[in-house]
């Protein structure tokens, strides 16, 4: 394999030793690793890999470039309760009164889904708090957890990976076209320099290796707290006994491996 490839794929792997400095001092015991899992599973159900881990890896990966295309053509923008006290607070409003202004019941097959709101939106315009001259959204700091997750990690589209098997986000967005084609370039490449390279990556993170586990386990931990913030993984993260959690950057370099695996099996049409 060419040199400058094999050093790139070395030092990505490298990088997953690191991230054992987050680990207490006799590691994570299985009893409470076990209990974690179970905390975790009712935040979002074991059923959802591996689309939640992978679109949380596609996700710290991408950067949006609040081009506004999601905020004008996604007509269904969730806002739960806590997103809605959020976004509130940040505008100088009551909660009340910022549901009454800016949302409305989402309501599905004539019969209304739990607690969640939606914002208030007119078809093919954008959302109230879309701004053209900044550019982007004028809540960006506050804005609802499905926004800040720019899709990748909404309930509703995990649903639609699961059903298509495919990883997936809102469709026009630039900034998630820019980021598949170049990891299906690194893919190509390396599949031209050795038919087999992106099988051993697979193995590798199919591999029963503390490193690897610990990668998997920060991954949706991760895509945990992007979806449904800091306070709610904070505590897990208590209870492993971890340092603190990773930085998006200290995930990255192993995330970017894991998608190209994840892709290519997606392409393949092999089971994921
Ligand atoms: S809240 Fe902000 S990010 Fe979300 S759709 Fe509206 S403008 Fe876009
Ligand atoms: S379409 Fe993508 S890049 Fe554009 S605002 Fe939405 S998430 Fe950001």
């Amino acid at each position: 394999m060419d040199e400058c490839l094999r050093k790139d794929i070395a030092g990505r792997l490298g990088t997953l030793h690191r991230l054992k400095d987050l680990l207490p001092p006799d590691g994570i015991s299985p009893l409470v690793k076990a209990r974690v899992d179970e905390e975790m599973n009712d935040l979002i159900s074991k059923g959802y890999e591996p689309f939640f881990s992978g679109n949380a890896a596609l996700y710290i990966l991408s950067a949006c470039q609040r081009c506004g295309r999601c905020c004008k053509d996604i007509n269904a923008i969730a806002a739960s309760i806590e997103d809605c006290r959020r976004v509130a607070k940040h505008l100088g409003m009551s909660q009340k009164r910022f549901m009454m202004e800016y949302t409305r019941p989402h309501i599905l097959d004539g019969c209304q889904v739990g607690t969640a709101r939606i914002i208030k939106k007119e078809n093919a315009k954008h959302c109230p708090f879309f701004d053209r001259n900044l550019p982007g959204c004028r809540i960006h700091s506050v804005k609802p957890r499905v926004c800040s997750a720019a899709y990748y990690l909404s309930k509703m589209n995990l649903l639609l990976c699961r059903q298509t098997h495919r990883f997936s986000t809102f469709p026009e967005c630039p900034s998630d076209i820019e980021l598949r084609s170049r990891i299906g370039g690194f893919s190509d490449r390396l599949k031209e320099e050795n038919a087999s390279a992106l099988d051993d990556l697979k193995m590798t993170f199919q591999s029963a290796d503390t490193e690897i586990q610990l990668f998997q386990l920060l991954l949706r931990l991760k895509g945990m707290e992007i979806y449904f913030g800091k306070e709610k993984t904070a505590s897990l993260t208590r209870k492993l006994g971890l340092k603190r959690m990773p930085v998006e950057g200290e995930l990255k370099p192993a995330a970017f491996l894991y998608a190209a695996v994840l892709l290519e099996q997606e392409t393949a049409g092999t089971p994921l």
